[in-house]
């Protein structure tokens, strides 16, 4: 067995595209996502069959369960959690990105029993940020992350900007995967609107899509600071490996 996940160390899936708010820089706001009425969901069947693959290849890291939804809206969410900690054991941790808006005390106690390892709560009113950083929460990474204050950070303009010469490295195509409501592995988690799809996982399974020439072309490019395609000529971010997964 070739060690194929060497790069990867975060797989984010969009479990659905349901999302209960509108925050002021979320894409959903301002993309072609604004338009899609239509629910949609990752089969359950495959996500499970891709945890299973994961297993198969001994896959060390993160397994996200969002993009540019609100998981805690998936009535599926903590059997999908149950069954990756079950499949993946202590080699996996379970990582929700959250707008807060269903998580009390009850919610986070119950995300912790099921096994939830990091949970970053997104919070954009004063109110709110006072509320979840009131919540007692034994999570061992538990983030209340101020989106009042935080500097408006350019990165989801990729699409529209004008070119900038960045030659910064950028891990992401193989570090992060991303994979949309669809089964589309994406260039990275700033192709909100899937333009740049290397394989979809109803057809394929993650491990060859991610094995593909261009895949690994294009991630060889990336990590010498080389950039092509015209969404990353726009991009000056920059999205390294995280330290605690150096292998
Ligand atoms: S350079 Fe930017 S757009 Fe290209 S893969 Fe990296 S983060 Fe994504």
């Amino acid at each position: 067995m070739n060690n194929c996940l060497e790069h990867t160390h975060q797989i984010f899936f969009e479990i659905s595209n349901m999302c209960n708010k509108h925050c002021v820089k979320c894409p959903r706001n301002f993309s072609e996502r604004k338009n899609n009425n239509r629910f949609g969901m990752l089969s359950t069947e495959v996500f499970c069959k891709t945890i299973d693959e994961l297993k198969e290849h001994n896959y060390i890291g993160d397994i996200g369960f969002s993009l540019y939804n609100e998981p805690i809206m998936d009535p599926r969410l903590f059997s999908l959690i149950k069954y990756t900690k079950d499949t993946l054991d202590n080699n996996c941790r379970t990582h929700i990105v959250s707008n807060g808006h269903y998580i009390d005390q009850q919610m986070l106690d119950e995300l912790t029993l099921i096994g939830v390892d990091i949970l970053w709560i997104s919070a954009y009113t004063q109110k709110e940020i006072d509320r979840c950083n009131a919540l007692k929460s034994n999570i061992s990474e538990f983030r209340v992350l101020n989106r009042l204050t935080e500097p408006q950070r350019n990165i989801y303009n990729s699409y529209t900007r004008e070119i900038i010469s960045c030659s910064e490295p950028c891990y992401a195509p193989l570090n992060l995967l991303s994979i949309d409501y669809n089964g589309n592995v994406l260039l990275c988690c700033l192709d909100y609107e899937s333009r740049h799809i290397f394989g979809n996982i109803y057809d394929e399974s993650l491990i060859d899509i991610i094995q593909k020439d261009e895949v690994q072309e294009l991630y060889k490019q990336l990590t010498q600071g080389e950039r092509h395609l015209d969404m990353c000529l726009r991009c000056g971010t920059h999205i390294h490996i995280p330290k605690y997964y150096i292998k």
